[in-house]
This record gives structure tokens, C-alpha cells and sequence, in this order.
């Protein structure tokens, strides 16, 4: 017999049929044993006439036929609510240990540690079942609409070379060549301007971002980008446009009970929003108690360069590749404090969700940008000769940005900490509790990679 999934039991009433799935919960009233079936779709009630050595969250599968409930005994509260199972057999598929913790409910009020640790019994939460299917729709969503706004969707290597957003990069030592490193990308910047030069006018990707941050709140060592890159951009606002639509878009078809405060998003300059909030992500909710409410602001015009004290020397606001409003070489070199960038962030209700430049194309400013930040002419062709090389074989203007989904989805999910939206997160020094990484390695693995 083919299995039937719980949630087609009520198109089989009065059929004989196969289900299969979890002892969601079980009770008995005299001889009869009331068991809730759990599977992908949802809840039904199976009951049995006899006894069973049945424990929740036992692996059963069931044959039966499906009974209308009499009025008086439907339940509401399921979809399958209308009907019951009258089981002839029950054959127990896999048996269960009591589970380490309850998975009805929310489960906030579980030791998150806990939670993490046992983080597959913590996902047969409804609510962080929820968590990912929303997660799944909404990269759908971004799929399908930028593959009708013809972006092609281009997946970069994860070991590579240092790419300088800023952060402490993860690295990877080489076997083939003993003491040298591959790191894990902090974005895939570099590679998308190249596929920019390649003739890939319009480029996105669902991506993976690793940097080895001290751990600070809320953030993970890993996380998820929306990364898309353009040629030929007429000015910062088409890619603003374009990020402005497709997060419309996503509020409207998947988050109904949300709604915007303002459309068109507002916009603001960096100067004005440091001047009004005294912070460049200022939350502009009508009504910060309301969990619905979701108030996107631009922020743009970024200086090109700050001042960073702990290694005493100018560092890029955003990155390097970004793109200064001013076209002498000679003025950003004199006062790089004083530049603007063609950059801009997107915030949400307090959060950076989003950040996106046009970028440098010409080479000679290139390097001076580099140059305010410290670096010889030398180092920089060295470090980064595939990026001038690339120039130099012709690179139209272009522009991108990248939307930290993780984030995006904690806000449209109600949730607190990005924790919640990830399927398998790290604790907040970086842990993975569950499968106990970072972990050491053999001898045999050290000595393979020439490491001590
Ligand atoms: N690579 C940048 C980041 O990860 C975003 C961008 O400029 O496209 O912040």
C-alpha cells in the first residue's frame, strides 16, 4: 500500500490506508489507545483498540481506515480534526529515549544551550519549523523574481584568499603546499566585480559569509547574504530600487501580517542621520511595541574613509572597492576624511540589513584609495593582481550590494536573536554545541598538513 500523508486523510474517508510517522503524543481511556500522528503535514488521530508498547515520539507506521468523527468530537484545532484513524495494525519503525526536553510550545523558556546542543530534537519545534520553511519560501521569492529581472545566480569558491571587508578572516591550511592558507571568503566581492568583467551583467547569489569576528551579541561566525552585483548601473538609485522592490515584494506575498511604514523607503544622508539619531541605523517605527510594523530607511553618502585607531591609519568605511564622489586623485589623497562615498546601507527597524556601493572602475583611483589606507603601490599589485589585471583587460561601471537575510528574517519572524532562523546556528563564542565544534584534530591530521 502507498503511504498517504496525514493531511490527505481527510480527502479517505471510509478508505483503507497506510500512514506513517511520529507518536506525537499518546493516551489511553480503558482498552483504547488514542495516539496524535505527527508527520510533515501535520496531526491525526489515530486510535487503537487494545494495549501497545507505544512511548511519544516512537517511529510507527500505521494501516487503518478513516472515520468522520461525530460532530460533537471534532476538533478545531487541527486540520485533520474532521476525522480519526481506526488502526487494525501499528508497527513501531524506530523506538525513542525520552526526548531531553519538550517540543510542544515555543521552547523559549528552555536553556538555549540546551537547546542548541539536542538541536534536532529543538527543530521538531512547530515554531522553528515555521522558522525555516519561511526561510525557504522567501529565498524562493528572491530566486524566481531576480531570474525574471535576468540575474543569473553564480556560486564562488569557499577557499580562497583574504578578501579585506574589514574582518578577521578563517583560514585553511594547504596540504599540496605546507605552510600556506586558503581563507574563507568574507563575501564574495571580489569574484562578483570579476564576473562583472567577465560580461555577467547581472549577478546574484545566496551566500555563505564566514569572519572570524570576537563574538559580540548576536552575530555568527557564518551567515547568509543576498549578494547581487550589476554592470552599467545609471546611479546608486537603480540598485536601491531594485533592493526596495524585492523586499516590498517578500512583505507582501509572504508576510501578510506585516506592513511598511512608509513606501517609497525613506532616505537619508549619513551626516543627517548621525545628526537626528546620533547612529547611522536609526529605527523610525511609528510604534516600536508593534511587532508588525517594519520601517525600512536608506541611508546614504558614507564617508569614504574612517579613522581606525587601533591600527592608527585610515581603513575604508565600507570597503575598498567602493567608489569616492570625488574624481581628483589629489584631493582624496589630501584630505580622505573629508570624502563621500557612493555608498548606502539599508536599515530596518534599527538593523543594518543591507549594504551595497558602486564601485571603483578606473584603475589610478583604485590605487590612491588603496594608498590612503596605507598600502604600497607594491604590496597592493601583489595582494590583489588579479583584481588590477582584470581592470586593465576592461571592467565596466558597475554597483551591488549585499542584504544580511539572517537578519531580515529574525525581524519578519518575530524572533529576538538570529539564532532562531538558522537551522543549525552557533552559540555566541562561536560553538556548534551540537556536533562540538571547534574540535582538535589527529596527529596524523597536523602532520599531514605540516602543522604542529
Ligand atoms: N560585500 C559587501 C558586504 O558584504 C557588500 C557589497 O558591497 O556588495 O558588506
Amino acid at each position: 500500500m502507498k503511504r498517504t500523508l496525514n493531511i490527505d486523510t481527510i480527502k479517505k474517508i471510509n478508505e483503507q490506508i497506510l500512514l506513517k510517522g511520529w507518536v506525537h503524543s499518546i493516551r489511553t481511556h480503558g482498552k483504547i489507545t488514542f495516539i496524535d500522528l505527527r508527520d510533515a503535514t501535520g496531526l491525526v488521530q489515530v486510535v487503537f483498540k487494545g494495549a501497545l508498547d507505544l512511548k511519544q515520539e516512537y517511529i510507527i507506521e500505521v494501516i487503518g481506515e478513516v472515520k468522520k468523527r461525530p460532530e460533537n468530537m471534532i476538533n478545531t484545532e487541527i486540520k485533520t480534526g474532521t476525522i480519526e484513524i481506526k488502526a487494525d495494525t501499528i508497527n513501531i519503525l524506530s523506538k525513542a529515549k525520552p526526548l531531553p526536553f519538550p517540543i510542544d510550545g515555543d521552547g523559549y523558556e528552555i536553556n538555549e544551550k540546551h537547546r542548541l546542543k539536542y538541536r534536532y530534537i529543538d527543530l521538531k519545534r512547530e515554531r522553528l519549523k515555521n522558522n525555516l520553511q519561511k526561510r525557504f519560501e522567501t529565498i524562493s521569492l528572491i530566486r524566481n523574481t531576480l531570474k525574471e529581472k535576468s540575474f543569473i545566480e553564480i556560486e564562488t569558491p569557499i577557499l580562497t584568499k583574504s578578501t579585506p571587508e574589514g574582518a578577521r578572516d578563517f583560514v585553511v591550511p594547504s596540504r599540496n603546499f605546507k605552510g600556506l592558507f586558503y581563507a574563507l571568503p568574507q563575501s564574495p566581492q571580489q569574484y562578483k566585480q570579476l564576473l562583472i568583467s567577465a560580461g555577467f551583467e547581472k549577478y546574484f547569489q545566496i551566500a555563505r559569509c564566514l569572519r572570524d569576528e570576537d563574538p559580540r551579541g548576536d552575530r555568527q561566525p557564518e551567515f547568509t547574504q543576498l549578494d547581487l552585483e550589476i554592470a552599467f548601473p545609471e546611479s546608486q538609485d537603480e540598485i536601491m530600487n531594485l533592493i526596495e522592490k524585492l523586499f516590498i515584494k517578500i512583505v507582501k506575498e509572504l508576510f501578510e501580517d506585516k506592513y511598511i511604514t512608509k513606501i517609497p523607503f525613506p532616505k537619508m544622508t549619513y551626516k543627517e542621520a548621525m545628526e537626528k539619531y546620533k547612529t547611522d541605523k536609526p529605527d523610525l517605527r511609528k510604534n516600536k511595541n508593534d511587532e508588525n510594523e517594519l520601517a525600512f530607511i536608506f541611508i546614504t553618502d558614507f564617508p569614504m574613509f574612517e579613522w581606525k585607531k587601533e591600527h592608527n591609519k585610515w581603513g575604508a568605511m565600507h570597503h575598498p572597492f567602493t567608489l569616492p564622489q570625488e574624481k581628483d586623485i589629489d584631493k582624496i589623497k589630501a584630505h580622505p576624511g573629508n570624502i563621500l562615498a557612493y555608498q548606502f546601507d539599508l536599515a530596518l527597524n534599527g538593523f543594518e540589513i543591507a549594504g551595497g556601493s558602486l564601485r571603483t572602475h578606473n584603475v589610478s583611483m583604485l590605487e590612491a584609495c588603496f594608498e590612503v589606507m596605507g598600502h604600497s603601490k607594491e604590496e597592493i599589485k601583489k595582494q590583489f593582481k588579479h583584481y588590477f589585471d582584470a581592470f586593465e583587460f576592461g571592467i565596466p561601471p558597475h554597483g551591488g550590494i549585499a542584504c544580511g537575510l539572517d537578519r531580515f528574517f529574525a525581524i519578519a519572524f518575530n524572533e529576538k536573536s538570529i539564532r532562531e532562523v538558522i537551522a543549525f546556528p552557533k552559540t555566541g563564542d562561536n560553538k556548534d554545541l551540537m556536533i562540538n565544534a571547534p574540535d582538535k584534530i589527529s596527529k596524523e591530521q597536523l602532520k599531514e598538513l605540516g602543522l604542529k
